[in-house]
Protein backbone atom coordinates (compact mmCIF):
# COMPACT_ATOMS: atom_id res chain seq x y z
CA UNK A 1 0.00 0.00 0.00
CA UNK A 2 1.55 3.80 -0.95
CA UNK A 3 1.69 5.74 2.01
CA UNK A 4 -0.74 8.41 0.16
CA UNK A 5 -3.56 5.03 0.24
CA UNK A 6 -3.02 4.57 3.58
CA UNK A 7 -3.47 7.57 5.19
CA UNK A 8 -6.43 7.80 2.56
CA UNK A 9 -7.68 5.18 4.63
CA UNK A 10 -6.94 6.03 8.07
CA UNK A 11 -8.55 9.49 7.10
CA UNK A 12 -11.41 7.16 5.80
CA UNK A 13 -11.68 5.26 9.01
CA UNK A 14 -11.42 8.09 11.58
CA UNK A 15 -14.05 10.32 8.96
CA UNK A 16 -16.14 7.15 9.82
CA UNK A 17 -16.12 6.95 13.42
CA UNK A 18 -17.33 10.34 13.93
CA UNK A 19 -19.94 9.85 11.42
CA UNK A 20 -23.70 8.40 12.13
CA UNK A 21 -22.78 4.54 11.40
CA UNK A 22 -19.36 5.11 12.82
CA UNK A 23 -20.56 6.49 16.30
CA UNK A 24 -23.37 3.93 15.83
CA UNK A 25 -20.36 0.83 15.48
CA UNK A 26 -18.05 2.18 18.16
CA UNK A 27 -20.14 2.45 20.60
CA UNK A 28 -22.40 -0.41 20.61
CA UNK A 29 -25.65 1.08 19.63
CA UNK A 30 -27.34 -1.65 17.58
CA UNK A 31 -27.12 -1.27 13.96
CA UNK A 32 -28.38 -4.90 14.03
CA UNK A 33 -31.61 -4.29 15.68
CA UNK A 34 -31.89 -1.18 12.92
CA UNK A 35 -32.01 -3.53 10.33
CA UNK A 36 -29.39 -2.35 9.03
CA UNK A 37 -26.24 -5.25 9.09
CA UNK A 38 -27.52 -8.54 8.02
CA UNK A 39 -28.08 -11.25 10.52
CA UNK A 40 -25.36 -13.13 8.91
CA UNK A 41 -22.09 -11.27 9.62
CA UNK A 42 -20.30 -13.20 7.21
CA UNK A 43 -22.41 -12.36 4.53
CA UNK A 44 -23.20 -8.56 5.02
CA UNK A 45 -20.46 -7.41 2.45
CA UNK A 46 -21.58 -10.07 -0.35
CA UNK A 47 -22.26 -9.39 -3.44
CA UNK A 48 -25.12 -12.00 -4.74
CA UNK A 49 -25.00 -14.99 -6.93
CA UNK A 50 -28.24 -13.97 -8.15
CA UNK A 51 -30.23 -10.71 -8.52
CA UNK A 52 -33.88 -11.07 -7.85
CA UNK A 53 -35.15 -7.97 -9.98
CA UNK A 54 -33.42 -5.77 -11.94
CA UNK A 55 -34.21 -1.96 -13.19
CA UNK A 56 -31.78 0.84 -14.09
CA UNK A 57 -32.97 3.01 -11.05
CA UNK A 58 -33.86 2.07 -7.85
CA UNK A 59 -35.76 4.96 -5.75
CA UNK A 60 -35.83 4.36 -2.07
CA UNK A 61 -39.09 6.08 -0.34
CA UNK A 62 -42.24 7.25 -2.09
CA UNK A 63 -42.38 10.95 -0.44
CA UNK A 64 -42.35 14.42 -2.51
CA UNK A 65 -38.41 13.62 -3.06
CA UNK A 66 -38.22 10.01 -4.84
CA UNK A 67 -41.56 10.69 -6.63
CA UNK A 68 -40.03 13.50 -8.31
CA UNK A 69 -36.97 11.21 -8.73
CA UNK A 70 -38.83 8.39 -10.14
CA UNK A 71 -40.64 10.67 -12.61
CA UNK A 72 -37.74 12.67 -13.92
CA UNK A 73 -35.76 9.15 -14.07
CA UNK A 74 -38.68 7.36 -15.61
CA UNK A 75 -39.17 10.51 -18.38
CA UNK A 76 -35.21 10.45 -19.28
CA UNK A 77 -36.08 7.01 -20.52
CA UNK A 78 -34.60 4.53 -17.36
CA UNK A 79 -36.21 1.80 -16.07
CA UNK A 80 -37.49 2.37 -12.75
CA UNK A 81 -38.64 1.18 -9.05
CA UNK A 82 -39.59 2.89 -5.97
CA UNK A 83 -39.50 0.61 -2.92
CA UNK A 84 -41.06 1.87 -0.29
CA UNK A 85 -41.10 0.22 3.55
CA UNK A 86 -44.63 1.15 5.32
CA UNK A 87 -48.10 -0.62 3.76
CA UNK A 88 -48.64 3.15 2.52
CA UNK A 89 -47.17 5.27 0.11
CA UNK A 90 -46.06 8.85 1.01
CA UNK A 91 -43.85 8.76 4.35
CA UNK A 92 -44.37 12.52 5.94
CA UNK A 93 -44.76 14.28 2.74
CA UNK A 94 -48.38 12.83 2.42
CA UNK A 95 -49.35 13.78 5.69
CA UNK A 96 -47.80 17.55 5.94
CA UNK A 97 -49.82 21.01 5.82
CA UNK A 98 -49.17 21.01 2.06
CA UNK A 99 -47.17 24.36 2.37
CA UNK A 100 -44.92 25.18 -0.51
CA UNK A 101 -42.35 28.28 -0.06
CA UNK A 102 -41.91 29.87 -2.80
CA UNK A 103 -40.32 33.37 -3.80
CA UNK A 104 -41.51 35.68 -6.98
CA UNK A 105 -44.19 33.63 -7.94
CA UNK A 106 -48.03 34.84 -9.68
CA UNK A 107 -49.99 33.35 -6.70
CA UNK A 108 -47.36 36.14 -4.72
CA UNK A 109 -47.78 38.77 -7.24
CA UNK A 110 -51.61 38.77 -7.71
CA UNK A 111 -51.60 39.53 -3.92
CA UNK A 112 -49.47 41.83 -3.99
CA UNK A 113 -46.24 40.25 -2.27
CA UNK A 114 -42.97 41.88 -3.06
CA UNK A 115 -40.71 38.73 -2.92
CA UNK A 116 -37.47 37.63 -4.83
CA UNK A 117 -34.89 34.60 -4.56
CA UNK A 118 -32.70 36.72 -2.89
CA UNK A 119 -34.65 37.58 -0.09
CA UNK A 120 -36.08 33.43 0.33
CA UNK A 121 -32.40 32.60 0.04
CA UNK A 122 -31.17 35.54 3.02
CA UNK A 123 -34.10 34.42 4.91
CA UNK A 124 -32.99 30.74 5.14
CA UNK A 125 -28.65 31.49 5.79
CA UNK A 126 -29.50 33.49 8.05
CA UNK A 127 -32.36 31.09 10.24
CA UNK A 128 -30.23 28.46 9.27
CA UNK A 129 -27.01 30.12 11.52
CA UNK A 130 -24.98 30.39 8.00
CA UNK A 131 -24.38 27.01 8.68
CA UNK A 132 -26.25 25.79 5.21
CA UNK A 133 -24.43 24.81 2.51
CA UNK A 134 -24.65 28.17 0.34
CA UNK A 135 -24.75 26.59 -2.87
CA UNK A 136 -27.18 24.41 -2.17
CA UNK A 137 -29.61 26.42 -0.20
CA UNK A 138 -28.98 28.63 -3.46
CA UNK A 139 -30.06 26.11 -5.75
CA UNK A 140 -33.26 26.16 -3.67
CA UNK A 141 -34.48 29.85 -3.31
CA UNK A 142 -33.82 30.33 -6.89
CA UNK A 143 -35.98 26.95 -7.93
CA UNK A 144 -38.63 27.36 -5.72
CA UNK A 145 -40.84 29.73 -8.86
CA UNK A 146 -40.11 26.51 -11.18
CA UNK A 147 -40.53 23.65 -8.94
CA UNK A 148 -43.82 24.98 -7.90
CA UNK A 149 -44.44 25.51 -11.60
CA UNK A 150 -43.89 22.17 -12.31
CA UNK A 151 -45.68 20.71 -9.65
CA UNK A 152 -49.22 23.11 -11.04
CA UNK A 153 -48.41 21.95 -14.55
CA UNK A 154 -46.97 19.16 -15.02
CA UNK A 155 -48.32 17.25 -11.79
CA UNK A 156 -51.78 19.03 -11.84
CA UNK A 157 -51.51 19.90 -8.18
CA UNK A 158 -54.15 22.68 -6.81
CA UNK A 159 -52.40 25.74 -4.69
CA UNK A 160 -55.19 27.91 -3.17
CA UNK A 161 -53.74 30.45 -0.67
CA UNK A 162 -50.48 31.75 0.63
CA UNK A 163 -49.63 31.52 4.15
CA UNK A 164 -46.68 32.87 6.37
CA UNK A 165 -44.23 30.98 8.07
CA UNK A 166 -42.41 31.91 10.91
CA UNK A 167 -38.88 33.65 9.79
CA UNK A 168 -40.06 34.31 6.77
CA UNK A 169 -39.77 37.77 5.44
CA UNK A 170 -43.17 37.77 3.70
CA UNK A 171 -45.96 35.37 3.31
CA UNK A 172 -44.30 32.46 0.25
CA UNK A 173 -46.18 29.72 1.53
CA UNK A 174 -48.50 28.15 -1.25
CA UNK A 175 -50.86 25.87 0.72
CA UNK A 176 -52.39 23.26 -1.51
CA UNK A 177 -56.16 23.23 -1.94
CA UNK A 178 -56.74 20.74 0.94
CA UNK A 179 -54.05 21.84 3.47
CA UNK A 180 -52.57 18.67 3.01
CA UNK A 181 -49.29 17.65 0.87
CA UNK A 182 -51.96 14.60 -0.02
CA UNK A 183 -52.85 16.95 -3.41
CA UNK A 184 -48.93 16.66 -4.48
CA UNK A 185 -48.06 13.21 -3.31
CA UNK A 186 -51.12 11.47 -5.05
CA UNK A 187 -50.91 13.43 -8.25
CA UNK A 188 -47.44 12.47 -8.62
CA UNK A 189 -47.96 8.91 -7.54
CA UNK A 190 -50.59 8.32 -10.65
CA UNK A 191 -48.19 10.39 -12.75
CA UNK A 192 -45.50 7.76 -12.09
CA UNK A 193 -47.81 4.73 -12.14
CA UNK A 194 -49.11 6.49 -15.86
CA UNK A 195 -45.13 6.98 -17.24
CA UNK A 196 -44.57 2.91 -15.95
CA UNK A 197 -42.93 3.91 -12.56
CA UNK A 198 -43.43 0.24 -10.71
CA UNK A 199 -44.19 1.12 -6.82
CA UNK A 200 -43.49 -1.81 -4.67
CA UNK A 201 -45.15 -1.27 -0.71
CA UNK A 202 -43.76 -2.72 2.13
CA UNK A 203 -40.15 -3.41 0.84
CA UNK A 204 -37.35 -2.33 3.21
CA UNK A 205 -33.87 -1.20 2.15
CA UNK A 206 -31.44 -3.54 4.46
CA UNK A 207 -28.32 -2.36 2.68
CA UNK A 208 -26.41 -1.29 -0.14
CA UNK A 209 -24.67 -3.73 -2.74
CA UNK A 210 -21.33 -2.56 -3.10
CA UNK A 211 -18.75 -3.78 -5.91
CA UNK A 212 -15.19 -4.07 -5.54
CA UNK A 213 -14.67 -0.67 -6.57
CA UNK A 214 -16.94 0.86 -3.81
CA UNK A 215 -19.94 1.99 -6.63
CA UNK A 216 -23.42 0.96 -5.86
CA UNK A 217 -24.29 -1.97 -7.48
CA UNK A 218 -27.89 -2.75 -6.04
CA UNK A 219 -29.95 -3.09 -2.78
CA UNK A 220 -30.78 -6.14 -0.18
CA UNK A 221 -34.28 -5.33 0.51
CA UNK A 222 -36.75 -6.99 2.91
CA UNK A 223 -40.23 -7.50 0.76
CA UNK A 224 -43.99 -8.34 2.53
CA UNK A 225 -42.04 -6.59 5.30
CA UNK A 226 -44.47 -5.93 8.16
CA UNK A 227 -43.57 -2.44 9.77
CA UNK A 228 -42.02 -2.55 12.55
CA UNK A 229 -41.53 -6.62 12.56
CA UNK A 230 -37.61 -6.57 11.46
CA UNK A 231 -38.05 -10.13 10.73
CA UNK A 232 -41.32 -10.25 9.12
CA UNK A 233 -41.10 -11.13 5.15
CA UNK A 234 -37.93 -12.39 2.90
CA UNK A 235 -34.60 -11.13 1.80
CA UNK A 236 -34.48 -10.16 -1.52
CA UNK A 237 -31.98 -8.62 -4.10
CA UNK A 238 -32.68 -5.69 -6.56
CA UNK A 239 -29.55 -4.72 -8.85
CA UNK A 240 -29.45 -0.97 -9.86
CA UNK A 241 -27.79 -0.86 -13.45
CA UNK A 242 -27.65 2.89 -13.90
CA UNK A 243 -28.07 4.04 -10.56
CA UNK A 244 -29.90 4.18 -6.52
CA UNK A 245 -31.64 7.32 -5.22
CA UNK A 246 -31.99 7.73 -1.28
CA UNK A 247 -35.30 9.64 -0.35
CA UNK A 248 -36.14 8.02 2.74
CA UNK A 249 -37.15 11.11 4.71
CA UNK A 250 -35.23 11.52 8.12
CA UNK A 251 -35.37 10.29 11.73
CA UNK A 252 -37.54 12.24 13.93
CA UNK A 253 -39.06 9.16 14.91
CA UNK A 254 -35.62 7.48 15.99
CA UNK A 255 -35.50 7.72 19.66
CA UNK A 256 -32.03 5.87 19.84
CA UNK A 257 -30.89 7.86 16.99
CA UNK A 258 -31.99 11.18 18.14
CA UNK A 259 -30.82 10.68 21.52
CA UNK A 260 -27.26 9.64 20.57
CA UNK A 261 -27.15 13.05 18.43
CA UNK A 262 -29.38 15.25 20.49
CA UNK A 263 -29.39 13.42 24.29
CA UNK A 264 -32.46 15.59 24.83
CA UNK A 265 -35.08 14.39 22.67
CA UNK A 266 -35.64 11.48 24.56
CA UNK A 267 -39.77 9.41 24.56
CA UNK A 268 -40.68 12.36 26.39
CA UNK A 269 -41.09 14.02 22.94
CA UNK A 270 -43.19 12.80 20.72
CA UNK A 271 -42.83 13.73 16.89
CA UNK A 272 -45.17 14.97 13.98
CA UNK A 273 -43.89 12.40 11.78
CA UNK A 274 -45.40 9.27 10.45
CA UNK A 275 -44.35 6.24 12.05
CA UNK A 276 -41.81 5.04 9.55
CA UNK A 277 -39.42 8.18 10.18
CA UNK A 278 -36.39 6.45 11.06
CA UNK A 279 -32.46 6.69 10.68
CA UNK A 280 -32.36 2.96 9.19
CA UNK A 281 -31.69 4.12 5.59
CA UNK A 282 -29.23 6.85 6.30
CA UNK A 283 -27.02 4.40 8.74
CA UNK A 284 -27.21 1.97 5.61
CA UNK A 285 -25.81 4.97 3.64
CA UNK A 286 -23.13 5.30 5.98
CA UNK A 287 -22.26 2.38 6.01
CA UNK A 288 -21.62 2.55 2.49
CA UNK A 289 -19.00 4.97 2.69
CA UNK A 290 -21.41 7.97 2.56
CA UNK A 291 -20.88 11.05 4.74
CA UNK A 292 -23.49 12.70 7.02
CA UNK A 293 -23.69 15.98 8.67
CA UNK A 294 -25.45 18.32 10.95
CA UNK A 295 -27.18 15.00 12.82
CA UNK A 296 -27.42 16.91 16.07
CA UNK A 297 -29.82 19.98 14.16
CA UNK A 298 -32.92 18.46 15.12
CA UNK A 299 -36.03 20.60 14.86
CA UNK A 300 -38.93 20.93 17.03
CA UNK A 301 -42.00 22.15 15.61
CA UNK A 302 -43.29 25.02 18.11
CA UNK A 303 -47.01 24.93 17.04
CA UNK A 304 -48.01 21.32 18.13
CA UNK A 305 -50.44 20.48 20.88
CA UNK A 306 -50.07 18.07 23.52
CA UNK A 307 -53.80 17.28 23.46
CA UNK A 308 -53.51 15.61 20.44
CA UNK A 309 -51.64 12.29 18.98
CA UNK A 310 -49.26 13.37 15.86
CA UNK A 311 -49.13 16.11 13.50
CA UNK A 312 -52.90 16.92 14.34
CA UNK A 313 -54.63 19.97 13.87
CA UNK A 314 -53.29 22.26 16.04
CA UNK A 315 -50.36 23.05 13.73
CA UNK A 316 -52.64 24.69 11.10
CA UNK A 317 -54.47 26.79 13.27
CA UNK A 318 -51.54 28.19 15.99
CA UNK A 319 -49.28 28.84 11.94
CA UNK A 320 -52.31 30.60 10.71
CA UNK A 321 -52.87 32.76 13.59
CA UNK A 322 -49.28 34.27 13.83
CA UNK A 323 -49.21 37.77 13.62
CA UNK A 324 -53.09 38.02 14.20
CA UNK A 325 -53.22 36.33 17.76
CA UNK A 326 -50.67 36.47 20.66
CA UNK A 327 -49.21 33.45 22.36
CA UNK A 328 -49.61 33.78 25.91
CA UNK A 329 -47.96 32.02 28.75
CA UNK A 330 -50.93 30.91 31.01
CA UNK A 331 -49.18 30.60 34.76
CA UNK A 332 -48.50 34.62 33.56
CA UNK A 333 -50.93 35.49 31.15
CA UNK A 334 -48.88 37.60 29.38
CA UNK A 335 -46.93 37.28 25.97
CA UNK A 336 -43.61 35.42 26.36
CA UNK A 337 -41.49 35.71 22.45
CA UNK A 338 -42.21 37.08 19.53
CA UNK A 339 -45.15 34.67 17.83
CA UNK A 340 -44.05 35.47 14.36
CA UNK A 341 -40.13 34.08 15.06
CA UNK A 342 -38.56 31.06 13.55
CA UNK A 343 -39.16 27.20 14.67
CA UNK A 344 -35.77 26.87 16.71
CA UNK A 345 -36.55 30.48 18.85
CA UNK A 346 -40.28 29.81 19.32
CA UNK A 347 -39.87 25.76 20.21
CA UNK A 348 -36.48 27.22 22.47
CA UNK A 349 -39.05 29.98 24.13
CA UNK A 350 -41.44 27.40 25.00
CA UNK A 351 -39.34 24.63 26.44
CA UNK A 352 -37.56 27.13 28.97
CA UNK A 353 -40.88 28.15 30.32
CA UNK A 354 -41.52 24.79 31.22
CA UNK A 355 -44.90 23.95 30.24
CA UNK A 356 -47.72 24.22 27.55
CA UNK A 357 -48.36 27.57 26.42
CA UNK A 358 -51.31 29.09 24.25
CA UNK A 359 -51.81 30.66 21.48
CA UNK A 360 -55.75 32.11 20.68
CA UNK A 361 -57.54 34.65 18.56
CA UNK A 362 -60.70 35.85 17.77
CA UNK A 363 -63.38 35.46 15.41
CA UNK A 364 -62.22 37.55 12.52
CA UNK A 365 -58.78 36.30 12.94
CA UNK A 366 -59.85 32.72 12.98
CA UNK A 367 -62.46 32.77 10.03
CA UNK A 368 -60.03 34.69 7.80
CA UNK A 369 -56.94 32.94 8.46
CA UNK A 370 -57.80 29.42 9.53
CA UNK A 371 -58.54 26.38 7.02
CA UNK A 372 -62.58 25.53 8.24
CA UNK A 373 -61.74 21.97 8.00
CA UNK A 374 -58.81 22.09 10.38
CA UNK A 375 -60.87 24.03 12.79
CA UNK A 376 -63.72 21.93 12.84
CA UNK A 377 -61.77 18.61 12.88
CA UNK A 378 -59.77 20.60 16.03
CA UNK A 379 -62.95 21.74 17.61
CA UNK A 380 -64.46 18.21 17.46
CA UNK A 381 -61.16 16.45 18.88
CA UNK A 382 -61.20 19.50 21.63
CA UNK A 383 -57.46 20.05 20.62
CA UNK A 384 -58.85 23.59 20.04
CA UNK A 385 -61.12 25.46 22.45
CA UNK A 386 -64.12 27.97 21.50
CA UNK A 387 -65.03 30.93 24.17
CA UNK A 388 -67.48 33.58 24.55
CA UNK A 389 -65.55 35.78 26.42
CA UNK A 390 -61.93 36.42 27.90
CA UNK A 391 -62.80 35.34 30.68
CA UNK A 392 -64.28 32.04 30.11
CA UNK A 393 -60.80 31.07 28.36
CA UNK A 394 -58.94 32.50 31.01
CA UNK A 395 -60.70 30.33 33.84
CA UNK A 396 -60.42 27.40 31.51
CA UNK A 397 -56.41 27.72 30.97
CA UNK A 398 -56.46 28.57 34.69
CA UNK A 399 -54.73 31.93 33.76
CA UNK A 400 -54.72 34.91 36.14
CA UNK A 401 -57.83 37.10 34.72
CA UNK A 402 -56.81 40.39 35.42
CA UNK A 403 -53.35 40.32 33.99
CA UNK A 404 -54.21 38.37 31.27
CA UNK A 405 -56.92 41.36 30.26
CA UNK A 406 -54.41 43.71 30.69
CA UNK A 407 -51.83 41.73 27.90
CA UNK A 408 -54.92 41.57 25.39
CA UNK A 409 -55.15 45.42 25.90
CA UNK A 410 -51.07 46.09 25.53
CA UNK A 411 -51.45 43.19 22.01
CA UNK A 412 -54.29 45.05 21.03
CA UNK A 413 -52.56 48.48 20.65
CA UNK A 414 -49.95 47.13 19.08
CA UNK A 415 -52.15 45.70 16.54
CA UNK A 416 -53.45 49.01 15.64
CA UNK A 417 -49.94 50.47 15.24
CA UNK A 418 -48.62 47.49 13.15
CA UNK A 419 -45.79 47.86 15.76
CA UNK A 420 -45.16 45.24 18.79
CA UNK A 421 -42.52 47.22 20.66
CA UNK A 422 -42.48 44.18 23.43
CA UNK A 423 -41.07 41.24 21.05
CA UNK A 424 -41.54 42.54 17.65
CA UNK A 425 -44.01 40.31 15.97
CA UNK A 426 -44.32 40.94 12.81
CA UNK A 427 -47.86 42.03 12.49
CA UNK A 428 -49.83 41.58 9.46
CA UNK A 429 -51.87 45.14 7.06
CA UNK A 430 -55.20 43.33 7.63
CA UNK A 431 -54.51 42.12 11.29
CA UNK A 432 -57.27 43.46 13.67
CA UNK A 433 -57.52 44.03 17.92
CA UNK A 434 -57.65 40.49 19.60
CA UNK A 435 -61.54 41.61 20.35
CA UNK A 436 -64.78 39.92 18.71
CA UNK A 437 -65.71 36.86 20.18
CA UNK A 438 -66.05 33.95 20.24
CA UNK A 439 -62.48 33.34 21.13
CA UNK A 440 -60.89 30.25 19.86
CA UNK A 441 -57.41 28.66 21.72
CA UNK A 442 -55.11 25.80 21.55
CA UNK A 443 -52.27 24.59 23.93
CA UNK A 444 -48.68 24.33 22.35
CA UNK A 445 -46.38 22.05 23.29
CA UNK A 446 -43.35 21.26 20.93
CA UNK A 447 -42.80 18.17 18.83
CA UNK A 448 -40.13 16.81 17.06
CA UNK A 449 -40.84 17.75 13.30
CA UNK A 450 -37.72 17.48 11.32
CA UNK A 451 -33.74 16.37 11.15
CA UNK A 452 -31.59 18.81 8.98
CA UNK A 453 -28.96 16.68 9.12
CA UNK A 454 -28.05 14.00 6.85
CA UNK A 455 -26.08 12.74 3.76
CA UNK A 456 -23.89 15.45 2.31
CA UNK A 457 -24.75 15.58 -1.56
CA UNK A 458 -23.59 18.24 -4.54
CA UNK A 459 -25.59 20.03 -6.58
CA UNK A 460 -25.62 17.10 -8.83
CA UNK A 461 -27.23 15.42 -5.57
CA UNK A 462 -24.22 12.60 -5.92
CA UNK A 463 -24.20 11.58 -1.94
CA UNK A 464 -20.27 12.28 -1.23
CA UNK A 465 -18.01 10.25 0.51
CA UNK A 466 -15.59 10.23 3.37
CA UNK A 467 -13.00 10.59 0.31
CA UNK A 468 -14.97 14.06 -0.97
CA UNK A 469 -15.79 12.44 -3.87
CA UNK A 470 -19.28 10.90 -4.88
CA UNK A 471 -19.86 7.70 -3.74
CA UNK A 472 -20.66 6.13 -7.24
CA UNK A 473 -23.99 5.33 -8.62
CA UNK A 474 -25.69 6.71 -5.34
CA UNK A 475 -27.86 10.04 -4.87
CA UNK A 476 -30.03 11.56 -2.49
CA UNK A 477 -32.43 14.23 -2.20
CA UNK A 478 -35.03 15.26 0.33
CA UNK A 479 -35.05 14.85 4.51
CA UNK A 480 -32.23 11.91 4.01
CA UNK A 481 -29.99 14.58 2.94
CA UNK A 482 -28.18 17.37 5.21
CA UNK A 483 -26.66 20.83 4.89
CA UNK A 484 -29.14 22.51 3.14
CA UNK A 485 -30.94 24.05 6.06
CA UNK A 486 -28.16 24.79 8.49
CA UNK A 487 -29.58 24.97 12.06
CA UNK A 488 -33.56 25.70 11.23
CA UNK A 489 -35.50 24.73 8.17
CA UNK A 490 -37.86 27.39 7.43
CA UNK A 491 -41.46 26.35 6.98
CA UNK A 492 -42.47 25.21 3.65
CA UNK A 493 -39.02 25.01 2.31
CA UNK A 494 -38.75 21.10 2.61
CA UNK A 495 -41.28 20.79 -0.21
CA UNK A 496 -39.24 23.26 -2.67
CA UNK A 497 -36.12 21.05 -1.08
CA UNK A 498 -37.64 18.03 -2.29
CA UNK A 499 -39.07 18.66 -5.61
CA UNK A 500 -36.00 20.33 -6.58
CA UNK A 501 -33.40 17.96 -5.95
CA UNK A 502 -35.65 15.28 -6.24
CA UNK A 503 -35.74 16.14 -9.75
CA UNK A 504 -32.03 16.26 -10.13
CA UNK A 505 -31.16 13.36 -8.64
CA UNK A 506 -33.94 11.51 -11.66
CA UNK A 507 -32.42 14.06 -14.48
CA UNK A 508 -28.88 12.30 -13.19
CA UNK A 509 -29.50 8.82 -12.05
CA UNK A 510 -31.12 8.15 -15.57
CA UNK A 511 -27.90 9.57 -17.02
CA UNK A 512 -25.55 6.86 -15.43
CA UNK A 513 -23.64 4.60 -17.30
CA UNK A 514 -24.74 1.01 -16.54
CA UNK A 515 -21.97 -0.72 -14.60
CA UNK A 516 -22.89 -3.81 -16.56
P1 LIG B 1 -39.20 13.30 1.85
O1 LIG B 1 -40.07 14.42 2.35
O2 LIG B 1 -37.75 13.56 2.02
O3 LIG B 1 -39.59 12.86 0.47
P2 LIG B 1 -40.89 11.35 3.24
O4 LIG B 1 -40.90 11.09 4.69
O5 LIG B 1 -42.07 12.02 2.66
O6 LIG B 1 -39.51 12.08 2.86
O7 LIG B 1 -40.75 9.96 2.46
C1 LIG B 1 -39.74 9.03 2.77
C2 LIG B 1 -40.29 7.63 2.59
O8 LIG B 1 -39.20 6.70 2.68
C3 LIG B 1 -41.29 7.22 3.67
O9 LIG B 1 -42.49 6.81 3.07
C4 LIG B 1 -40.60 6.09 4.41
O10 LIG B 1 -41.48 5.09 4.89
C5 LIG B 1 -39.66 5.53 3.35
N1 LIG B 1 -38.50 4.80 3.93
C6 LIG B 1 -37.75 5.16 5.01
N2 LIG B 1 -36.81 4.24 5.28
C7 LIG B 1 -36.96 3.25 4.34
C8 LIG B 1 -36.31 2.01 4.10
N3 LIG B 1 -35.33 1.58 4.89
N4 LIG B 1 -36.73 1.26 3.05
C9 LIG B 1 -37.76 1.69 2.25
N5 LIG B 1 -38.43 2.84 2.45
C10 LIG B 1 -38.04 3.62 3.48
Amino acid sequence: MSKDSKELKDVSRRDFLKSTAGIAAATGVALGGLGLISKDADAKDAIPKKWDETYDVVVIGSGFAGLAGAIEARKAGANVVIIEKMPVHGGNSVINGGDFSAAGTKMQKDAGVQDSPELMLKDMLKAGLYLNNPELAKIVAYGSKDALEWCQTYIGARFARLNFHGGHSVKRAHQTINASGSELVNKMLSKAKELGVKVQLRTKLERFILNKDNRVIGVEVRKNYNFPNENSGKKAYIKASKAVILTSGGFSRDVNLRKVHDPRLDERFESTNHAGATGEAIMAACMARAMDVHMDWIQLGPWTSPDEKGFGYVPLFCERLVGYGPMIDPKTGKRFFKETGNRKERADAIILIGHPVIIMGDSYAVNKQVFPEALKKGLESGSIKKFDTLDDLAKAYNIPVAAFKEEIARWNSFVEKKKDTDFDCMIFPEAKPTATPPFYAARLWPKVHHTMGGLVINKDTQVIGFDFKPVSGLYAAGEVTGGIHGAVRLGGVAMADCIIFGRIAGQNAAKEKAWV
